[in-house]
């Protein structure tokens, strides 16, 4: 293109995976070459080598991790649990096992005959509308690229080599390749694939890099050191950005500096209203690792311990000590704070590799979360059994998912009793006063609230799944997401039922959906009289932080009025106008 003619500015949009802004030269990280694969078939007495030639690919691929694993930064070492159980997944069963198979049935190449395995994988979980569970889905990619390429003989993207200032364009970014990014060099990142729920984007949050992924198609638009901007919080991605664009990026991004430094200094202080209301701001946590990053936020405790991903990329359930010693690590490093484990919270049997794998058509309506686990008691005391062992060692308290009707309470409360009881008989440690709680996520538990209050000891709103059962909306659908709004008059009205049957039981309600953890919702939470907030550790001092510039009589009042408004972009209107000044602060 001659030098003269102006590029026109190009806006590409993917998923805000971790906030920040970055300007900077693109540099792409080539990974092609594995995504071609040949087919050919393989002489009856060459099959062996074949099979020893894939064999050799996984180990190869086993020590490269291994020793990324070995040489990780002081600030990923605590999420090389993730590239362990990579290691783990390359010998998985339905990976390793089946790719063998493949190639003596059918006689074929090790890379076909990889390539239809994991495609077969993938299928199953395609399916699946839980974002969390996808995102498992991209760990089997990362793990058989890595193969692929030992069996190709392509070059490892070697980041850790790169040695100026650069922004990353990938196709797909791994866990590994991304504990790998030195934080002098690389600036941020964004990629072709994945989502938000991705190890991927929980390491670039550790990391505190600005990342966007999912973009689809943007190493086929952006070239090697174009000028290029990302907004890790929106998702947005600016190619040939114009000098008005450029200079209003600027800006932004000094003032993000300047307020992340400004919140870090106070992010240990107590989240107290100008008023003398004090709220306890917790986070929300996947990973027993992330413990770390909630204490580093200011967090109080645990508001929620996502426990599905020790089920997830294996063969075999895990055992009741393995659950143990996870959930030991992450109540002790607490101390004296609260941990709420949340039980098992799986998206239909697909998502467990060794399930029967029932063909579900709405995984979202299926046998999910704890329908699952009264479905399979067997597991589910398993996982009991552990909750309640870690209980002698801390503060712990007990959370179950998607529940939707009173039998469910009470038959989980019986699993429960029964687990304590054999537990006491074996003469094992553990606790039993824990306290009980639900998540208020499915439109029936709202409205059958006053009866479950009488059963439990605290509710906690999953905003996530409250709007997408409430308002008909699969929260994975990049289609309706315009839709999908917490602001609804009708989610508004629904958690002020909530709140109010709570007052009047006499029990605490807590909010751990996403909703909790965007500042711009505080006052609204506050007037509705949520007990306690939960959310990912990195959105802790903002929070704490716009709590105590607010007065909780303000917001009280303020909720009166915006219970009034008939519309979502009303009740948004009406918070710009009434706290647009502090939100923006
Ligand atoms: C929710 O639904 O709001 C929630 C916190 O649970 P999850 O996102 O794990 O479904
Ligand atoms: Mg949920």
């Amino acid at each position: 293109m001659p030098d003269h003619e102006i590029q026109k500015e190009i806006r590409l949009i993917g998923t805000g995976a971790s906030p920040g802004i970055c300007i900077g030269k693109a540099y792409l990280v080539d990974k092609e070459g594995i995504d071609i694969v040949e087919k050919y078939f393989i002489s009856r007495k060459n099959l062996d080598s074949e099979i020893k030639r894939f064999k050799m690919a996984v180990k190869n691929a086993a020590d490269e991790l291994r020793a990324i694993i070995e040489n990780a930064p002081e600030d990923v070492r605590r999420h090389t649990g993730i590239l362990e159980t990579h290691v783990a997944l390359l010998k998985d069963k339905m990976l390793y096992d089946k790719t063998i198979e493949t190639i003596k049935n059918e006689r074929v190449n090790a890379e076909w005959a990889l390539k239809k395995v994991v495609t077969g994988i993938k299928m199953l979980f395609h399916d699946i509308s839980d974002s969390y569970l996808k995102a498992r889905s991209d760990d089997i990619t990362h793990v058989s690229d890595r193969i692929m390429r030992f069996l190709i003989g392509t070059e490892e993207i070697n980041i850790g080599n790169i040695d100026k200032r650069v922004i990353l364009v990938a196709k797909d970014l791994s866990p590994a390749d991304t504990s790998q990014i030195q934080l002098d060099k690389v600036m941020g990142f964004l990629t072709d694939r994945g989502g938000k729920a991705s190890h991927t984007s929980i390491i670039a949050r550790t990391l505190e890099v600005p990342a966007v992924l999912g973009l689809g198609n943007a190493t086929q638009i952006i070239n090697n050191d174009d000028r290029i901007i990302i907004d890790g919080a929106t998702g947005i991605v600016i190619l040939n950005a114009t000098d008005q664009t450029l200079s209003e990026y600027k800006e932004l991004k000094a003032r993000f500096e300047e307020r992340k430094a400004f919140l870090s200094r106070g992010s240990h202080l107590k989240a107290e209203t100008l008023d003398g209301l004090s709220l306890q701001i917790m986070g929300n946590i996947e990973l027993p690792e992330e413990v770390v990053s909630v204490l580093d936020h200011g967090g109080d405790g645990i508001g929620l311990y996502r426990t599905e991903f020790q089920y997830l990329s294996r063969n075999e359930f895990p055992g009741e000590d393995e659950l143990f010693d996870k959930y030991k690590d992450v109540v002790e490093v607490m101390g004296r704070r609260p941990v709420t484990i949340r039980t098992l919270d799986i998206n239909g049997d697909k998502a467990i590799a060794n399930s029967n794998g029932s063909d579900e058509a709405n995984p979202a309506l299926g046998l999910r979360a704890i329908r699952y686990c009264l479905k399979k008691p067997d597991i589910f005391r398993t996982q009991l059994r552990a909750i309640l062992r870690a209980a002698a060692f801390g503060n712990v308290r007990i959370l179950i998912p998607m529940i939707s009707s009173l039998d469910e309470i009470r038959d989980t409360k019986r699993l429960l009793n029964e687990a304590a009881n054999s537990l006491e008989k074996e003469g094992k440690a553990y606790n039993k006063n824990i306290e009980f709680g639900i998540m208020i996520e499915v439109p029936s538990a709202v409205i059958l609230a006053d009866v479950m209050a009488q059963e439990v000891d605290f509710f906690s709103i999953g905003t996530n799944d409250l709007i997408q059962y409430t308002l008909a909306i699969d929260r994975g659908n990049r289609e309706v997401a315009h839709l999908y709004h917490p602001f609804h008059p009708a989610i508004l009205r629904m958690i002020k039922h909530v709140t109010d049957v709570g007052k009047e039981k006499g029990i605490k309600v807590y909010m751990c959906g996403e909703m909790a953890g965007d500042p711009f919702n505080v006052p609204v939470l506050l007037g509705l009289g949520i007990d306690e907030l939960s959310m990912n550790p990195q959105s802790i001092p903002a929070v704490k932080n716009m709590i105590r510039s607010l007065k909780v009589e303000d917001a009280r009042r303020f909720i009166m009025e915006a219970l009034k408004q008939t519309t979502t972009m009303d009740a948004i209107k009406l918070v710009e106008a009434s706290f647009g000044e502090m939100i923006g602060q």
